[in-house]
């Protein structure tokens, strides 16, 4: 799957983090000319089904494809390029070697610009921190000339840390804020496909409305910034090599 455009992987624990935490983000670049490949390690079929669970006479397979079509409508919305079920299970998340490699796999195959993946510290939700973990040694792993000899080996993608859920608890720190005004309607559209999680969904409009209140501020205020309204914060994990400050 080489494409000449640019591309973006996402690392998503569960199949609807990735609707609350970077919808705006992939939005936004598949609507500047990016493939956008999310790979969902797991359903969050145990931990993060609880509406689906309370329904009468559920099962895991129900559950799963309850999710599995709710992320894949809402990666419609967002304009995504490619979606991956790894289905590894969740609470708790683990990988195998294999399942690493397979990763690799796709990390390799979609060579990435940039990554986006969990916050390091989540101690509600490890299998957050977890995918994080993984998502970084799996990036270390595709850039190794020693694994799969022949293919090609990845470069140095940035990863992008996308803000968790309860904030100041998971030792979260913006260093970006992106202005998603533009794509806001998709990002909206794709937080209502997620209907086992409708109460999430007003909270994830008001994170995106206060994260514009710091575009706003950071972009120059009231002293010529951008009027954005809604916004998405993001930590970078690795340096940045630049000519021009
Ligand atoms: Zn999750």
């Amino acid at each position: 799957m080489t494409t000449t455009k640019p591309t973006a992987l996402v690392v998503s624990a569960h199949s609807a983090d990735f609707v609350w935490r970077c919808g705006g983000a992939i939005a936004l670049h598949a609507q500047k000319g990016y493939d956008v490949t999310v790979v969902c390690l797991s359903y969050g079929e145990r931990g993060e089904s609880a509406k689906l669970w309370k329904q009468e006479g559920c099962t895991m397979e129900r559950v799963k494809t309850e999710r599995r079509k709710e992320a894949e409508n809402a990666a419609k919305a967002l304009g995504v390029h490619d979606i991956k079920f790894m289905d590894v299970g969740d609470y708790p998340l683990e990988l195998s070697r294999d399942e690493k490699f397979e990763l690799v796999d796709t990390i390799r195959a979609v060579q990435p610009k940039f990554m986006l993946s969990h916050s390091f510290v989540d101690n509600y939700n490890t299998d957050h921190s977890y995918a994080t973990r993984v998502a970084i040694e799996c990036r270390m792993i595709a850039q190794a000339w020693g694994h799969n000899p022949g293919e090609k080996v990845l470069g140095a993608p940035q990863l992008y840390l996308f803000e968790p859920h309860q904030t100041e608890q998971m030792e979260w720190k913006p260093d970006h804020f992106l202005d998603i005004t533009d794509v806001w309607d998709q990002k909206w559209a794709a937080i209502q496909c997620m209907e086992g999680q409708e109460h999430l969904w007003h909270y994830y409009q008001n994170v995106a409305e206060n994260r514009g209140n710091h575009f706003r501020r950071n972009s120059g205020g009231q002293s010529g910034g951008r009027n954005a309204k809604y916004a998405e914060g993001f930590k970078s994990v690795y340096p940045r090599t630049v000519d021009e400050l």
